[in-house]
C-alpha cells in the first residue's frame, strides 16, 4: 500500500453563525493505492491563505510523500515538518501539515477498518459533553437571551458566546455592556448551564483590566474565560491566572507544540484550546493535549470549521481523559451539514462517540466543488 495522490482544495464558504460572512478552509485529499481516500482539512480562514496551503500541500508536500506507507503518520508528520523546517514551525506550513496529516489518519483507519479513536488508544468515554458555541450578538440583548435560552431548551449544558458581529461592538470594550451581556446569558441558561466567555481578537485586555473584569464575573460563576488577553501577553495571563479564580482558556491561535510548551510551562494557562486544523493534525493536538495532561492540565479542542475537522476533534477528544466539552456550532452550515454524509451533531447535552472507520465522515466531493475557490 502507497499514497498514490494528494490534492487540496481551497473552499469560500458562507458562515451562518457570524452573519453570513466568508470563511474559509483548505481541504486535503489523499488516495491510496488501492483507491482508498482520507480527508483532512486545516482552518485556513483567508482567500490568500487557503490558496498559500493549497501550494505547500501539492508543490512541497506530495512529491516528498508519494509513494511512501500511509500507515506510518508519524513518520510522515515528521517528514513534513522536516521538509518545512525553514518556512515552517508555525504559519502555511503549519495549516498545510494539518491538513494532509488528518487525511492520513482518515486514510489509515480506512484501511485498517478502524475508528482513529482506537488508533489513538481506545475511547475514554461513550459520549462527548456538548458546547453551543456561537458568536454572539452584544447590542441586542433581548436577541441574546432568547437564543441562550433556545440553547439551554434544547438540552445544552453548556454555552458559549464570543466576540461580537463586528469590531466595534465586540464583548470586551465596554466593561458595562460586558456585565449586561454575562448576566443576561446567565439568566437565559439558569445556574445548571455552564456558561463560557470569549474575548477573542478583537479587544486587547490588560491584564490588570481582565482581573477587574474576572472579578466582576463571579458572581455570574463562569467556566471559564477564553482568550481574555493578547496571545503573546504570557506574563499578562500568568499575572491574571494568579489573581482570578475563574479558568483561562487560550491556544487557538498557536500552531505547535513549542508554543503550548511555553504557555503551559509558564503557568499561563487553565484550558488549552488547540485546533487540529491548525496545530498540525491529529498527531500534533495529540502530542499538545498529552503535554498538557502531563502537567496536570485539560483541553477544549478549538474545532469550529467544518466538519471533517470536527471529526477529528472528536476522535481525539474521546481518547484522552483531560478533555472538558466539546464546542459544535449548534445552528446549520454548510460545512457541517453540506460537505459531509453524516456530520456529528449532539443530542441535547450529549454527542456520541464518532462510528466507522478512520474519522468515519464520507465526503461529498460535489460539495467540494460547489465551494471551490474560483
Ligand atoms: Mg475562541
Amino acid at each position: 500500500m502507497s499514497i498514490k495522490k494528494i490534492e487540496a482544495f481551497p473552499l469560500h464558504y458562507p458562515e451562518p453563525h457570524d452573519s453570513n460572512k466568508s470563511r474559509y478552509v483548505t481541504v486535503a485529499k489523499v488516495t491510496a493505492s488501492d483507491g482508498v481516500v482520507g480527508w483532512g482539512e486545516c482552518i485556513s480562514q483567508w482567500p490568500e491563505a487557503a490558496l498559500a496551503t493549497k501550494v505547500i500541500v501539492e508543490e512541497g508536500f506530495a512529491p516528498l510523500l508519494l509513494g511512501e506507507d500511509p500507515l506510518d503518520t508519524e513518520r510522515l508528520w515528521q517528514a513534513m515538518r522536516n521538509r518545512s523546517w525553514w518556512y515552517g514551525n508555525g504559519g502555511i506550513a503549519s495549516f498545510a501539515i494539518s491538513a494532509v496529516d488528518m487525511a492520513l489518519w482518515d486514510v489509515k483507519g480506512r484501511i485498517l477498518d478502524t475508528p482513529v479513536y482506537e488508533l489513538l488508544g481506545g475511547k475514554r468515554m461513550t459520549r462527548m459533553r456538548a458546547c453551543a458555541s456561537v458568536i454572539f450578538d452584544t447590542e441586542n440583548l433581548e436577541a441574546t437571551h432568547a437564543e441562550f435560552a433556545d440553547y439551554a431548551a434544547r438540552g445544552y449544558t453548556a454555552v458559549k458566546g464570543g466576540w461580537g458581529k463586528s469590531p466595534e461592538t465586540a464583548f470586551g470594550l465596554d466593561p458595562r455592556r460586558d456585565l449586561a451581556l454575562v448576566s443576561t446569558i446567565r439568566d437565559a441558561v439558569g445556574p445548571d448551564v455552564d456558561v463560557i466567555v470569549d474575548v477573542g481578537t478583537h479587544v486587547a485586555w490588560t491584564p490588570s483590566h481582565a482581573i477587574k473584569m474576572a472579578r466582576a464575573f463571579e458572581e455570574y460563576d463562569l467556566y471559564w474565560i477564553e482568550e481574555p488577553l493578547p496571545q503573546d501577553d504570557i506574563e499578562g495571563y500568568v499575572r491574571l491566572r494568579q489573581a482570578i479564580s475563574t479558568p483561562i482558556a487560550t491556544g487557538e491561535k498557536e500552531w505547535t507544540l513549542r508554543a503550548f510548551k511555553t504557555l503551559i510551562e509558564a503557568g499561563a494557562v487553565d484550558i488549552v484550546m488547540p485546533d487540529p486544523g491548525k496545530a498540525e493534525g491529529v498527531t500534533g493536538f495529540k502530542k499538545i493535549v498529552d503535554f498538557a495532561a502531563a502537567h496536570c492540565l485539560r483541553f477544549t479542542p478549538h474545532s469550529w470549521s467544518s466538519a471533517i475537522n470536527t471529526a477529528a476533534a472528536a476522535h481525539l477528544f474521546v481518547s484522552c481523559d483531560n478533555g472538558v466539552v466539546f464546542e459544535f456550532k449548534p445552528n446549520p452550515s454548510p460545512m457541517q451539514d453540506e460537505l459531509v454524509d453524516t456530520p456529528y451533531r449532539p443530542d441535547g447535552a450529549w454527542a456520541d462517540l464518532p462510528s466507522g472507520p478512520g474519522l468515519g465522515v464520507n465526503v461529498n466531493e460535489d460539495i467540494i466543488r460547489k465551494y471551490l475557490m474560483a
